[in-house]
């Protein structure tokens, strides 16, 4: 394989960007990854070298095969979890972009299995509910990370066909149909989860119909681009 057309300067950049972006609108912290599909070879991703997603530049992408091998070149350490991307793509020919994350608000709806349901409207993506994984299931006691194509795999099995699984006692993890679009998607889970958590204390919560969260989610598309554009702008020159 000719490893110098891997990485495209344009994609490598967008996807730098979306490491700060999660970080500046606090979906990461010194953890978490974002990962791309490559987009003309559907057998390969890319994802940052083992780096907080606040400091990521474009230099620290990696093309990986689905079973987390480098295919580029680098020195760089790799993520323990890039398994959960490959896994994952492997799964779901539809998903281009992966984005995992320990963000905050969520944790409590995966200890307890309560399902995250769409509250509002930017949430509409919801709508098929969450899926939920649970690493004790299958593997027992573990450190809860998804460090091996094994785990990976299970994880991709419980995600289904939704667009998010809740990870019970470590985090969660939404797949997108872009990097624009994933990015939203985990921005919006942990608003989504912070606010049903409010509501839930309030009382009964009356949450989006199906049909109602399948529409709002067909606008929303329409409007990422805008959403990006600002989210891009608030991390500055990151070449
Ligand atoms: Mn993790």
């Amino acid at each position: 394989m000719d490893a110098s057309n891997l990485l495209d300067a344009d994609l490598t950049l967008d996807l730098a960007c979306a490491n700060r972006i999660l970080y500046d609108q606090d979906i990461v912290d010194g953890l978490g990854h974002v990962s791309v599909r490559h987009p003309t070879q559907a057998g390969l991703f890319l994802l940052s070298c083992n780096r907080a997603p606040g400091l990521v530049r474009p230099s620290d992408i990696v093309c990986y095969d689905l079973d987390g091998q480098a295919v580029s070149e680098t020195t760089e350490r790799p993520y323990l979890e890039r398994f959960i991307h490959g896994e994952i793509y492997r799964m779901r020919p539809d998903v281009m972009s992966v984005v995992h994350s320990h963000s905050l608000s969520v944790i409590p709806f995966g200890a307890t299995q309560r399902p995250l349901r769409p509250i509002f409207h930017m949430a509409g993506f919801l709508a098929e509910g969450t899926a939920h994984f649970d690493i004790q299931d299958e593997w027992g006691d573990t450190d809860m990370l998804i460090r091996d194509r094994y785990l990976g795999a299970s994880l991709a099995k419980s995600l289904g066909d939704c667009s998010c699984v809740l990870m019970r006692g470590h985090g969660s993890t939404v797949v997108g149909n872009s990097l624009q679009q994933a990015v939203y998607r985990a921005i919006y889970t942990e608003i989504n989860a912070k606010l049903a958590t409010q509501a839930l204390a309030l009382g009964e919560v009356k949450y989006l119909s199906s049909v109602e969260a399948m529409l709002a989610a067909q606008t929303n598309d329409g409007q990422i681009q805008r959403s990006w554009n600002l989210w891009k702008s608030r991390i500055g020159n990151i070449e």
